[in-house]
């Protein structure tokens, strides 16, 4: 497999990482994962405004777009790989270990490709989620590299034999640890709105996009956990698990646990947009 790393293009077992590369140290930068479905990739022009709009909130400024597309686009041409994930992260730069910003110095880029399918079983029968606090900083709107209480978060679901923890502010509804969270209720669609307290997800945003299309009802007004545990859908979405249903929260079933007639046809219409890729 070929990968990229500060300025290279090699293969992956003979990139070696400086040790004094500030993500290391201090999660000090930000990343994107972008899908890719028969050799196209889905929603880059979204992930990669992203990509540079996280950089300028954390400062680091004057990132070039389009050499992160050609970065990426080179990735995907070098390794033969139908359908994967690229993830792309950019921290602030090499040098040793101090908090303040290093003077001088050039973010660095690292880059690679994985194979990925589809998650058909999931999108199917659902998984099971729980709940849990969330105590993270106040600026869960930066796709930052510093997650480690997104991992301990879903560590703890997967302890509790469960695949994602649903976070929350004092009993209000903000995100998943690596996922966003919608429900249904008497037919409306609900999702957190896109402030400082969550990641604005791009397939949060195609979701809202195909409710407008669709003309499906939809606020973006954030929900409490016990909207949560009485809606009558309820389902996360990411770059890699597209639209999933939750068959359970905290144990209890989410309506019979079935996957509901909304999330079914949301995830129809997502479906859509992949195929049209390779239809224009
Ligand atoms: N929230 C968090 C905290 C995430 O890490 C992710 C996935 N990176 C998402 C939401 C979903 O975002 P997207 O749809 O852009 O993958």
């Amino acid at each position: 497999k070929i990968s990229y790393y500060n300025g290279e293009f090699k293969r992956d077992n003979e990139i070696s990482v400086d040790y004094n590369d500030r993500a290391f140290y201090f999660g000090d930068g930000v990343y994107e994962v972008v899908r890719v479905y028969d050799n196209e990739f889905f929603t880059l022009e979204e992930h990669m405004d992203r990509l540079v709009r996280s950089a300028s909130e954390i400062e680091i400024n004057g990132l070039d777009r389009e050499k992160l597309i050609d970065i990426i686009t080179e990735l995907k041409e070098q390794n033969s790989i139908k359908n994967g994930s690229i993830y792309i992260q950019v921290s602030r730069g090499i040098n040793p270990r101090n908090h303040a910003y290093p003077a001088g110095a050039e973010p660095v880029i690292l880059a690679y490709m994985n194979e990925m399918a589809r998650p058909s079983h999931q999108m199917d029968n659902g998984v099971e989620v729980i709940t849990a606090n969330d105590y993270r900083w106040l600026k869960c709107h930066v796709k930052s590299l510093n997650l480690l209480a997104n991992v301990m978060e879903k560590e703890r679901a997967v302890r509790a034999g469960a695949h994602e923890t649903l976070l929350h502010r004092d009993g209000v509804v903000t995100e998943g640890s690596s996922t966003n969270v919608f429900i249904v209720s008497d037919g409306v669609l609900r999702t957190h709105p896109a402030n400082h307290l969550i990641l604005n997800g791009i397939t949060r945003q195609e979701v809202l996009k195909i409710a407008e299309a669709q003309g499906l009802e939809y606020a973006e007004k954030a929900f409490t956990l016990e909207e949560l545990k009485s809606a009558d859908e309820v389902f996360i979405t990411s770059t890699t698990q597209e639209v999933t249903p939750v068959s359970h929260v905290d144990g209890e079933k989410v309506g019979d646990g079935a996957k509901g007639r909304i999330t079914q046809k949301i995830q129809e219409e997502f479906d859509q947009r992949i195929h049209e890729l390779n239809l224009v």
